[in-house]
This record gives structure tokens, C-alpha cells and sequence, in this order.
């Protein structure tokens, strides 16, 4: 135990013998990309499985986020939390849109809808929001302000495959939700990313625009990007899906044995299942009161460390407090008080389907140790 790295999280790959198959197949037709067959599949698999509508799948998430960006036509300022990874406010940046921060909600520690309306302006045109640790956003709320003020929504779930709310997927809401399936995803195409949109027209708007923008042969509608996914990861992906529903209940049996084993350690506390909610356990996210605790945060950190244990301190810092955003208005300490206090306060920690639960209660048990008495 001692000499083994235990680290935040461990892709699941699919059956090695299943994947050579699908190489076979592909080696045969000599179609690496560009809608092949398993695209095509893996595409029609994933909106079925998902219950949507329509799925473009993307070489990452974060070309993803740039060209949903591009596809509907965002301009001005994008109201976006700053307790996220980097890369959806990157995606603004990259589009030319100037990024709004907006405090995020306590419980949940998402946008906060009543900071969302504050932070409109009349530059405003979308929201972007993050169901962050794949906990959805308040979704109704953030609707409610979105249709009263004509503004977007854009989703960001990268963390949020396979989520669920009261039976219907929260990729349902909004104008457009992203995937990303990068190797350190609950759902990984080692990397990859899709677009979730409601109607048939963005479907092919979204595909033109992933393939520089060729809407035929000799007709280009947009300066477009090339995103596309090739053949291999759809492939891939495509036998990842077998295996999705027992990685995620093995998830659930992880973050319920830290529940049970943390729930009586003073100054640690976790977040909870919501109420309708069907969860993918994508994080382990523990918060230190140092007062409580008696440690910091990142002496706490430190110490698994020691111990080969390898969490991450997702978020921080904030996306607002690196310097390319930090000079912003919307990024000031005083403008987000809970992301900031939030921020020094997380720890995920490990958390995978083969993670033994014998490995859950050592890494409690350092946990239980280190604390101040
Ligand atoms: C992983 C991630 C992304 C980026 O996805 P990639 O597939 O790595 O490009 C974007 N937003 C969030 C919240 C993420 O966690």
C-alpha cells in the first residue's frame, strides 16, 4: 500500500480483444475519419443511451465548447462561474467574448441564479454555466432568467455524463449541453467531446462547423474548425458504452463508503445526493475547515501525498485568480465570496470504479490521523 500511487482517478479502457476487432474493421476499410461507420454509430449509440436528441461528436471538449460558441452566434459578455476548470473560460477568450463572473451557490457550488441576474448587462448574451462534479446546475432557475432576458444557455457537462434529473438527462436543458471524454472522465474516448442540441438544424450547423465548415463539396458557410473525431476513438468509445452503467454503480459504492467513514471526522464535509437526482460519482470532493480540522488544506494534501495518495485540488485556484482573467472586473475578491472561500477549502480524492474499498478506509484513516486532537 505504502509503495503503490494511488491516484485521484484511473481510466476504465475497454476489453483489449474487443478493441483489436474494431482495428481489424477499420484496418479493412481504410476509413480513418470523417463520418466513418463508427462514428456513425457511436453517434446514434451515445444519443440513445444518453436520452437526447441529437449528438455531434468532437475530437475534445474544449473545441467543443469554442465551436457551440461559434454555432450560435455569442457575442458581447457570457455570464460564467469561476469555480471550474479552465478551459470554459478559455473558450470564451478564444471567441472574443468577454467572460462575467458570477458567485456560486453554497450547497451546490454552482452559479448562483440570483448572481447570474445581477451580472447582466445589456452586452449580455448567454450564459455558460458548469454542473460542476456533475451535480446539475438549478436548471429551472437559470431557464426562468435566460427567457425573460432572451439570453443563450450553454452548458458546460463535462462532468456530467450520464446525470439525470427526476428520469430525463440533464443535457436536456438549455440551448446546447458539452461532453467531454477525456481519459480523466467518467466516460472516456481517451480524448474526445460531443455537442448535445435539441433540433436538427444546430445538429448540422454543429457538423459543418466541426469540419471547417463545408456544408457540400465546394460550399463553406462559416470559417469552421477542424474538431472532428477520427474512427479509432469512436470505435473505442463505442465499447466504452458496455461498461458505463457498472462503472458508475462501483462509483456509488466508493463515495458511499467515504460518506460513511468521513461523516464523523470534525472540520470534513462532503457533498450530498440531491433529492431526484441520478448521480455519476465522477468526483470525491472533501472540504477542510482548518478551525475545525485543526490542519490546512494543504497540509492535509500534502500528508496523503506522503502517503502515495494523489488527490487533486480541483478547483483551485479559481479560474478568476490566474492573471490572464484576474485584471476583470467580474474577478474580484469581493464579487465572489463563496468560490473564493470554497476554493481553499476542497480536496477531491480518488475515486474510480476499481478503486478497493479496503484503499478507501486507509486513505480515511490518514484522514482521521493527521487531524488536530
Ligand atoms: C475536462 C473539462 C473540459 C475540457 O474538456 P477536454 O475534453 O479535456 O478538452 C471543459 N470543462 C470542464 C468543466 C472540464 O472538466
Amino acid at each position: 500500500m505504502e509503495n503503490k500511487k494511488i491516484l485521484v482517478t484511473q481510466p476504465v479502457m475497454p476489453p483489449l480483444d474487443e478493441f483489436v476487432k474494431s482495428l481489424e474493421k477499420i484496418w479493412e476499410s481504410k476509413w480513418l475519419t470523417n463520418n466513418g461507420q463508427f462514428h456513425q454509430d457511436f453517434e446514434k449509440a451515445l444519443a440513445d443511451h444518453l436520452g437526447v436528441k441529437y449528438v455531434s461528436l468532437f475530437s475534445n471538449g474544449t473545441l467543443a465548447l469554442i465551436s457551440a460558441l461559434q454555432v450560435m452566434r455569442i457575442t458581447g459578455e457570457v455570464i460564467t462561474t469561476p469555480y471550474s476548470f479552465v478551459a470554459t473560460t478559455h473558450a470564451l477568450r478564444w471567441n472574443g467574448i468577454k467572460p462575467v463572473f458570477a458567485d456560486i451557490d453554497p450547497v451546490t457550488l454552482n452559479l448562483d441564479p440570483k448572481k447570474i441576474e445581477a451580472a447582466i448587462t445589456p452586452k449580455t448574451t448567454a450564459i455558460m454555466p458548469v454542473h460542476v462534479y456533475g451535480n446539475p446546475c438549478d436548471v429551472v432557475a437559470i431557464k426562468e432568467i435566460a427567457d425573460i432576458y432572451g439570453l443563450k444557455v450553454i452548458y458546460d457537462a463535462a462532468h456530467a455524463f450520464d446525470v439525470d434529473i427526476n428520469g430525463n438527462s440533464v443535457l436536456n436543458f438549455g440551448d446546447m449541453s458539452i461532453l467531454s471524454f477525456h481519459a480523466t472522465k467518467v466516460f472516456n474516448t481517451i480524448e474526445g467531446g460531443a455537442i448535445i442540441c435539441n433540433d436538427e438544424a444546430t445538429k448540422k450547423r454543429i457538423d459543418y462547423l466541426k469540419n471547417f465548415g463545408f456544408a457540400g463539396e465546394t460550399k463553406v458557410i462559416a470559417p469552421g474548425i477542424n474538431a472532428k473525431m477520427n474512427e479509432l476513438q469512436a470505435a473505442y468509445g463505442l465499447l466504452q458504452l458496455d461498461s458505463i452503467d457498472d462503472s458508475i454503480a462501483k462509483r456509488k459504492i466508493v463515495a458511499d463508503t467515504y460518506k460513511k467513514c468521513l461523516k464523523d471526522i470534525t472540520g470534513i464535509s462532503f457533498l450530498n445526493d440531491m433529492d431526484g437526482v441520478k448521480h455519476n460519482y465522477a468526483y470525491f470532493p472533501i472540504f477542510v475547515d482548518s478551525k475545525e480540522y485543526g490542519k490546512s488544506r494543504d497540509a492535509l494534501y500534502e500528508e496523503l501525498k506522503s502517503h502515495n495518495i494523489f488527490g487533486r485540488r480541483y478547483f483551485y485556484p479559481l479560474i478568476s485568480q490566474f492573471p490572464t482573467y484576474s485584471g476583470l472586473p467580474s474577478a474580484s475578491a469581493g464579487n465572489l465570496p463563496i468560490a473564493e472561500r470554497i476554493t481553499k477549502e476542497v480536496i477531491c480524492l480518488p475515486i474510480y470504479p476499481n478503486l478497493k474499498l479496503c484503499e478507501v478506509n486507509e486513505i480515511v484513516n490518514y484522514i482521521y490521523n493527521f487531524k488536530s486532537v
